[in-house]
């Protein structure tokens, strides 16, 4: 499967994405990650994007696109993918097109996960994360065996600074603004999926594998 998850900051994109990952093992892009790591690595392309990053607007596309083409470029990706974050502006969603039509392939379907503004604002006041393995929690459904301690690799868990309530705020007014619109971009091509994300990750899963079974699209036992 090659689909797009889309979704307001908080609404589980990651996690989703995340839960298909351990279930099928299906490549899972995040910009937002990719962006974290070279930040960590203190690469160039890290510092171009941090100070974007901090006041919750978006990375330019000149350095965003070409970040996350070049990781669909890997092998693991040649089939079967899930974009998180990405795209987040017609331009990006555009280059993205003829990215992939180059080597031959398409987006299968765009997820839409839809969760009320005041869940959002909840959800990302409890989430946390790990920076060595990028593993989510939340104070409130997932918390970490040890307070601050990665179940995973024992890395520290932390909230992200562009969770705290100022950052928040600006990258809802950038989502409403600039990534809405992609809503209508894929629906008018008949590829919006919408999925209520409200009940927790089962439900979601459910209606997610159902949807993607009634359309063809191929994740279970993929090669
Ligand atoms: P969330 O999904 O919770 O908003 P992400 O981890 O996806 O968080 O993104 C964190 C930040 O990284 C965004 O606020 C933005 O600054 C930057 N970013 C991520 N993806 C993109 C993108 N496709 N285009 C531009 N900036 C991006
Ligand atoms: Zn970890």
């Amino acid at each position: 499967m090659r689909i797009i998850l889309l979704g307001a900051p908080g609404a589980g994109k990651g996690t989703v994405a995340s839960a298909l990952h351990e279930k099928y093992n299906i490549a899972h892009i995040s910009s937002g990650d990719l962006f974290r790591e070279n930040i960590k690595m203190e690469t160039p392309l890290g510092k171009q994007a941090y100070d974007y990053i901090s006041r919750g607007d978006l990375v330019p596309d000149s350095v965003t696109i070409g970040m996350v083409e070049e990781r669909l470029s890997a092998p693991d990706c040649s089939k079967h993918f899930m974009l998180d974050g990405f795209p987040r502006t017609l331009a990006q969603a555009d280059s993205l097109d003829r990215f992939l039509a180059e080597s031959n392939r398409e987006i299968e379907a765009v997820v839409s996960l839809l969760v009320p503004d005041e869940l959002i604002m909840k959800r990302i006041s409890e989430r946390r994360v790990c920076v060595s393995c990028a593993a989510g929690f939340s104070l409130t459904f997932n918390p970490t065996r040890v307070e601050g301690v990665c179940d995973h690799c024992g890395g520290q868990v932390i909230q992200r600074e562009d969770d705290k309530p100022e950052t928040v705020l600006s990258r809802l007014r950038t989502y409403y603004e600039k990534t809405r619109p992609l809503e209508e971009y894929y629906r008018a091509r008949g590829l919006i999926i919408e999925i209520d994300n409200s009940k927790g990750l089962q439900p979601t899963m459910i209606d997610l594998e159902c949807a993607l079974r009634d359309r063809d699209i191929e994740f279970e036992g993929k090669s």
